[in-house]
């Protein structure tokens, strides 16, 4: 069965995640309203603007759905939607509402004061080597709760995480040809739901 991914699609990169998830063999589907939902087995919170997200995410009745959602599917956040899915947030995080999916303390603009965006290569565990990864003023992890397994840091800097069926990344994979990151969260959609 071909698995149907949500993405988040209130504001952001949106059609970048839908293209890869296509590459994969899997159905990506733009989630507008808290209805959508029911139509995904899987959900990702796409890179934009944290701040503008959670305002939507407010207005449109997503916060208790979101929550709700993430306890028996998978969810992935990158980049702004990193920010979306922590814990606490600083940096001008006290102007969002974080769904606290995981127990993460991000710092909001933590590369960005520095460089505004740039590309590397990172070594993920249990992923692979060499994987490209696009930083656009990103955001990372100052330290994880119990239970959060650390997968990237630059220097000291947290960059991947996942707990359970949570996974997050600093970085977009979508906006690369490599599609390793993608195709490890579609593992974590239980054949039996597919
Ligand atoms: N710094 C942005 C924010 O706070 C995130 C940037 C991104 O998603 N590329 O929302």
């Amino acid at each position: 069965m071909v698995k149907r991914v949500g993405v988040l699609g209130l504001q952001g990169a949106i059609t970048e995640h839908i293209n890869q998830l296509k590459q994969l063999g899997a159905e990506g589907i733009a989630v507008k309203t808290p209805t959508d939902l029911a139509q995904v087995q899987a959900l990702i919170i796409p890179g934009g603007e944290s701040t503008a997200i959670s305002r939507l995410i407010q207005q449109i009745g997503f916060y208790e759905p979101i929550q709700q959602f993430a306890k028996n599917h998978p969810v992935f956040g990158t980049c702004a939607g990193l920010i979306l899915c922590g814990s606490s947030i600083t940096d001008g995080g006290e102007k969002l509402k974080p769904l606290k999916l995981i127990d993460i303390a991000v710092t909001r603009n933590g590369f960005g004061r520095q460089v505004d965006s740039f590309e590397t290569p990172l070594d993920i565990d249990s992923i692979g080597q060499q994987i490209p990864a696009v930083f656009i003023r990103a955001p990372y992890i100052d330290h994880v709760g119990e239970g959060v397994k650390i997968l990237a840091k630059i220097d000291n800097r947290i960059v991947m995480a996942e707990h359970g069926s949570v996974l997050v990344s600093s970085f977009h994979p979508e906006l690369t040809e490599d599609n390793r990151i993608m195709a490890y969260f579609l593992k974590k959609i239980k054949e039996e739901n597919s």
